[in-house]
């Protein structure tokens, strides 16, 4: 497989992982990797590392275990695993049998069976997982991990996360109705969940619940119809992580 055959692969990532290189070291063939490396690289199967994309090659290879917004991280990391590999079978094997996988909030490379990564290679790997803890897994933009209610978390930017997090008030949302119903009292802005405060007092306020201090209040029947639309939109959410 060519990377130069899809067209992501080969555009503007692969340029940016080129400009890592030095003008003397950036284009060597893959004639010049296979001098160096001799009769123990033949246990492997590095074809992706010498074609003229490797780093593309990888990540068409892996696309389903690597997060689309951390494909650059991952491509600029393989570019410097190559540079250090230059004469070294033992990096090389280690690179052409790694693994690579996303988790909701990391990318980790790690090394095949049988080989062990050494200070240099594990430092990429270890820089790289770093990297794409600042990097929006979906998209690419700058973020952080987030944590989504109490033992969830993803990296992901304020865009991509928005609707996971909408998603999991609308399910305290839900968790809280039958209580609250049960209760029998009016129900105040304190017992929503933040993000849909806004639209609990706007509904609120439209109806003869809002008092004149504007302690806006929603009464059972109303609040328990209210939050019947929220659990609807809920469902329709689309949500990555
Ligand atoms: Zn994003």
């Amino acid at each position: 497989m060519h990377a130069s055959l899809h067209p992501w692969a080969s555009t503007s990532w692969t340029e940016a992982s080129a400009s890592l290189f030095e003008p003397d070291s950036e284009h060597r063939s893959a004639e010049s990797f296979a001098d160096e490396e001799g009769a123990d690289d033949r246990n492997v199967d590095p074809a992706w590392m010498d074609v003229v994309h490797p780093a593309g090659t990888f990540i068409v290879m892996h696309l389903d275990s690597v997060s689309p917004g951390w494909r650059k991280v991952a491509a600029r990391s393989i570019v410097k695993m190559l540079a250090v590999a230059a004469g070294s079978p033992e990096r090389r094997r280690c690179i052409a049998t790694m693994r690579v996988c996303s988790t909701s909030t990391e990318l980790c490379f790690s090394a095949g069976d049988g080989c062990h990564a050494d200070n240099v290679l594990s430092g990429i790997w270890r820089k790289a997982r770093g990297t794409a803890r600042t990097i929006c897994k979906d998209c690419g933009r700058l973020a952080r991990v987030r944590l989504i209610g109490e033992d969830e978390s993803v990296t992901q930017c304020t865009k991509c996360v928005a609707p996971a997090l909408l998603q999991h008030e609308i399910w305290e949302l839900c968790q809280s109705v039958r209580f609250l119903k049960a209760v029998g009292r009016p129900i105040v802005k304190s017992q929503i969940p933040p993000l849909l405060r806004a639209s609990f007092i706007n509904t609120a306020v439209a109806s003869l619940d809002a008092n004149a201090e504007g302690n806006t209040q929603m009464l059972p029947a109303q609040f328990v119809r209210w939050a019947e639309g929220w659990r609807l939109i809920g469902e329709g959410l689309k949500v990555r992580h």
